[in-house]
């Protein structure tokens, strides 16, 4: 069954046909996205900047469409490790420049001016770190400047002054949406520019946007999207950036199940992105309320783990035997399990559930997802009981 507005489901198949299939992966270098940039860059009607080079010197681009007066600024992988929305905009990009949807009117380039910069911290990429080669997570540095990769989007915001700026992100996989056990899929912010949380006309229409994104987007993942907590962060870029007056929109990108590499975020980012244009140019998000943002659940922190053992009896033999939950996470780096939580879990939910009091601890070493240290820590814990019953 395919969406129900036909436009819409017009786009998504088009979006199929526009992923760069080099892209399917959990991790971006620059090295994997430099052939497409240059491939682009051959496609009629698109202007390529390099901007300036990351502490180690890799550059950074900007790929530009349109020159009409609303101008959208976005950029990705302002944290190094969060590749996702890098891969959307360069599919985006394609869309736009091979195959413009008919729901955007002939002379969108008359009316629309669309700069992306994929890949803001190539350096991070590279290392699969948040952080860029000094160390430094860019988007803690939006007051004090003191990486290149900042100061060069700051001086794009200056230098653009964007109606619209898109802040792209990944967030952890475990992110659940309001208390449900469904992962966050998409989580949207507009982000506040004061500690009191104003809202002026820009917040608005970002909020605005959002609210329609969400809206039409729930097709897909209709109880998948969640909006982020909006406390003021003064050394963020988004905060920063929605404080020149422009309507500034977060969206991060997150798990799904069985989905390691985010591929439904990434359609989702495509989809909402060329939806959120579409609006600004013929103005239907303006029907959506602060009522309809704020109905959108919120983005949990800590509601999932990889594994969740519940019902586990601990007993080493010498101390009294007690019960407690153990949630595993995959380390990032070498995705062998780690404890995250031993206790009460039981507001947290595995991407897989075992309940141990159904299990014998031999099941449990045996289990398949559960080998190297993953194991070894089981068995550091004295998982030797499972009778237990809460
Ligand atoms: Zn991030």
């Amino acid at each position: 069954m395919s969406h129900p507005d036909v436009a819409i489901a017009d786009l998504n198949q088009a979006v199929e046909a526009m992923l760069w299939p080099q892209l399917d992966d959990a991790h971006l270098t620059y090295e994997v996205i430099a052939p497409i940039i240059e491939r682009l860059k051959q496609e009629p009607g698109i202007r390529a900047e390099t901007l300036g080079h990351s502490y180690l010197g890799t550059p950074i681009q900007r790929l530009s469409v349109g020159q009409g007066p609303v101008v959208v600024l976005a950029w990705t992988q302002m944290h190094g490790d969060e590749p996702t929305a890098t891969a959307a905009v360069l599919d985006w990009l394609r869309l736009l420049l091979t195959q413009p949807p008919a729901s955007l009117p002939r002379d969108w380039q008359q009316q629309l001016t669309l700069h992306v910069i994929p890949m803001l911290n190539p350096d991070g990429a590279a290392q699969s770190t948040r952080q860029n080669a000094q160390g430094i997570d860019i988007n803690r540095d939006a007051l004090a400047q003191q990486s290149p990769e900042g100061r060069l989007l700051w001086q794009q915001v200056q230098a653009l002054q964007p109606t619209v700026a898109f802040n792209l992100h990944d967030q952890n996989p475990y992110y659940a949406v309001g208390d449900t056990d469904t992962p966050a899929t998409i989580a949207f912010l507009a982000p506040a520019y004061h500690p009191k949380k104003h809202v002026d006309g820009a917040r608005l229409q970002a909020k605005q946007l959002i609210a329609l994104m969400k809206d039409k987007l729930s097709y897909w993942l209709p109880q998948g999207i969640a909006r982020y907590d909006d406390s003021y962060s003064q050394r963020s870029f988004g905060d920063a950036i929605a404080g020149t007056g422009a309507s500034t929109i977060l969206i991060e990108s997150g798990a799904h199940r069985d989905d390691p590499h985010r591929q439904v975020a990434r359609r989702l980012n495509v989809i909402g992105l060329q939806l959120a244009i579409e609006a600004l140019l013929n103005g239907t998000h303006e029907q959506y309320s602060l009522a309809d943002y704020y109905g959108i659940p919120a983005n949990t922190a800590d509601g999932f783990c990889d594994i969740k053992l519940c019902n586990v009896t601990i007993d080493d033999g010498q101390h009294s035997a007690y019960q407690a939950d153990i949630c595993l996470v995959k380390a990032a780096s070498t995705q062998s399990l780690l404890i995250d939580f031993v206790g009460d879990a039981r507001t947290v939910h595995g991407f897989r559930d075992y309940d141990a009091q159904k299990l014998g601890l031999a099941n449990l070493c045996a289990l398949p997802r559960l080998g190297g240290d993953g194991q070894t820590l089981l068995k550091s814990l004295g998982l030797h009981s499972t009778n237990c019953n809460r």
